[in-house]
């Protein structure tokens, strides 16, 4: 039996066990990367487990969520960052370079290598044929030391691409109509492999917007083979020399397969506040707009924001509507400034912005109450702009200048038809990525090699072993698709703690409920209880390490998302899954307890728990997890199990 191209690359990183799904396996890593929010806690646990330089060929760390630098507790951050990176050895991009995935993609991303980062993006170079996975900030630190990365082994799903995209629709909407299809939840536990005859009609950055997204799904990553269009591309970005070509075998065994006939489609647009409530654009036609933005790591590079010059060429937006165009890289906008395209979206009422992830988590550009807000990011959900009853649209670039123009949502096709003169842009690329990469300092030019910790710098908190008893307050009960935007939001006002874990965890939960951090401490332990897909969203490990600070002991929940129920493992905090109907069972403020020798079944391998709830009905909740996630949990988290192995501990 053949191999499917995720099998391959897999295989040739394999460092334990075997390619069965389902099974554990431990694979090397090559290459790393880490942004700002969650580097600063990657570098301390890197100090903390006593590591003294990175094993990876590369490890990369970005500063792009926090860019704005508002009071000293961000440029305290970026200090300390680009010290860190002198010291280990990583490649350091200053403030305002750009987004992590743009400028690794530009830089580093390599088919056939593997590559972990402490954001959930991170699968994006999928569409360069890198098996790139999102993970939390302590997995990216063990494998920046060498260890491999653990994970089960994910189903591999055949998304079969025929046809040709027709004009105005884009890569954007095909992994809109993936989310159309499969829900947030249809990709949990699978890998998405791109095969057949669409996909050579695909340039590499029409991939990497698809395999960005694949994170919407819950995918653990997106990958497409490589061919001339891989080659192309890192010709344009000057590393030709980088390129392999990789394919599937052609009697690969797939888990599953999906067909999508890129000709069927077009523009479509994700409604508020899911990026799976996805419709025709000519569905909500009529809607107006007051915001329009371009951007993120999704579509925020030069042949994103190309596109968009040319419908606004010689044009004027709306009065109606604000355009905000922000580049995912410097170099993208140092690019179209120097072609003369960032003057002509300025003349038709363009705000050029920052190259930064701002707005994408509600840091600037926050859209006024209950306003529309046209985004080309991956994500809208509720609050995420900045805004509790905000109304975010997700959509192509091309969805967006045409909003931006008209006013109002509108199907492209339908405003070319009643302008006369509004040609598709289609898609281009430049003869070259000749930006300046002035910005990006490598680890010969470092300029720190000693730590540099100013007053916002904390510590790392450490959990104690797994106790035996478990019992405590259900302290929050929670609906389905909790994101990790609720758990710890990521807006200025909180951004700036990310390395200060006793002030974040004031924030803990607070959309949800603005007394829980105060509660949590005041029970000194207890439960969170959830429905399904809990922790979706970002990777950040913060959604577990405040709850732990706070004493959270065990979350009860119908179902996790990967990374957070990873991270949970990481910080020590049991995740139990429980069914509907222990769900529905369970309230707000009941005493949850236990019943097993937590700490002895743990280790032991016990699947099954009892839980007894308010001392009388009893439940069954159920521990999914390797030996290796148990010795974790048993530890008290990863940090302690890490320093435990180095010692020659158990
Ligand atoms: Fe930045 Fe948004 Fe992309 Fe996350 S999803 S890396 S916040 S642009």
């Amino acid at each position: 039996m053949g191999q499917t191209l995720t099998e391959k690359i897999l295989d040739d990183h394999l460092v334990e066990g075997e390619l069965e799904t389902g099974e554990e396996i431990g694979i090397e890593i090559d290459q790393v990367l880490t942004q700002d929010t969650t580097g600063t806690m990657v570098w301390l646990q890197f100090e903390a487990m006593g590591l003294d330089e990175i094993q990876t060929e590369i490890a990369a760390q970005y500063c792009d969520h926090q860019t704005y630098q508002f009071d000293f507790k961000n440029t305290d951050d970026h200090r300390f960052l680009r010290s860190a990176a002198g010291k280990y050895g990583a490649h350091f991009s200053r403030p305002g370079n750009g987004i992590c995935h743009n400028v690794h993609r530009e830089n580093f991303a390599a088919p056939g290598k593997t590559l972990l980062g402490s954001d959930s993006h991170t699968p994006t170079p999928g569409g360069l044929g890198e098996l790139a996975i999102g993970a939390g900030g302590i997995d990216v630190t063990v494998a920046m030391g060498g260890a491999p990365y653990y994970i089960e082994m994910p189903e591999v799903v055949n998304v079969r691409l025929e046809g040709e995209l027709p004009e105005w629709a884009t890569a954007k909407d095909v992994i809109l109509e993936m989310l159309r299809r499969l829900s947030v939840k249809g990709g949990v536990g699978k890998i998405l492999e791109y095969t057949g005859p669409g996909v050579e009609t695909l340039t590499a950055p029409e991939r990497m917007t698809i395999t960005n997204m694949g994170t919407e799904l819950g995918a653990t990553t997106s990958i497409f083979p490589t061919d001339h269009q891989t080659e192309d591309y890192l010709e344009r970005v000057g590393r030709g020399d980088e390129y392999v070509e990789l394919q599937p075998d052609d009697d690969a065994d797939y888990d599953d397969e999906i067909v999508v006939d890129l000709s069927d489609l077009e523009p479509l647009i994700a409604q508020p506040s899911m990026p799976d409530k996805v419709v025709p654009v000519s569905e909500v036609e009529g809607e107006s707009v007051e915001q329009v933005i371009v951007g993120s790591c999704t579509n925020g590079g030069y042949e994103d924001i190309l596109p968009v010059a040319k419908m606004l060429e010689g044009r004027e937006t709306s009065m109606e509507t604000e355009t905000i165009v922000a580049p995912g890289s410097k170099q993208a906008s140092e690019m179209l400034a120097r072609e003369g395209w960032v003057a002509e979206m300025m003349a038709a009422g363009v705000n050029f912005s920052e190259a930064t992830c701002g707005a994408c988590i509600g840091i600037g550009h926050v859209p006024s109450s209950d306003s529309v807000s046209l985004r080309t990011f991956n994500r809208n959900f509720e609050g995420r702009s900045g805004i509790e009853d905000d109304n975010v649209y997700l959509c192509s670039p091309e969805v967006a200048a045409a909003a931006s123009l008209k006013g109002e949502i509108v199907d492209p096709r339908n405003l070319a038809d009643e302008l006369g003169d509004l040609e598709a842009p289609g898609v281009e690329l430049p003869d070259e990525y000749d930006g300046s990469k002035t910005d990006l300092i490598s680890p010969d030019e470092a300029v720190d090699d000693e730590l540099i910790k100013g007053p916002n710098i904390g510590d790392v908190p450490l959990k104690d072993q797994l106790d035996s008893d478990i019992q405590g307050e259900a302290l929050l009960k929670m609906e389905d698709n909790i994101t990790t935007d609720h758990i710890i939001p990521a807006t200025q006002d909180i951004l700036m703690y990310r390395s200060n874990v006793p002030k974040l965890s004031e924030f803990t939960l607070s959309r949800v409920d603005e007394t829980f951090a105060q509660r949590a401490l005041d029970a000194d332990g207890g439960f969170l209880v959830a429905g399904e897909n809990y922790g979706q969203g970002s990777s950040r490990e913060h959604a577990a390490l405040c709850p732990m600070y706070l004493g959270i002991e065990g979350v009860l929940a119908q179902s996790f998302a990967r990374i957070h129920r990873a991270n949970l493992f990481n910080f020590g905090i049991v995740p139990l899954t429980i069914d509907e109907d222990t769900y529905e069972n369970i309230d707000q403020g009941d005493d949850v307890e236990i019943v097993d020798d937590v700490y002895d079944a743990v280790t032991s391998g016990q699947e099954e728990f009892t839980v007894r709830i308010n001392g009388e009905d009893e439940y069954t909740a159920t521990l999914d997890a390797s030996e290796r996630e148990r010795a974790i949990l048993a530890a008290g988290g990863k940090l302690a199990w890490t320093k435990e192995q180095a010692e020659g501990g158990s």
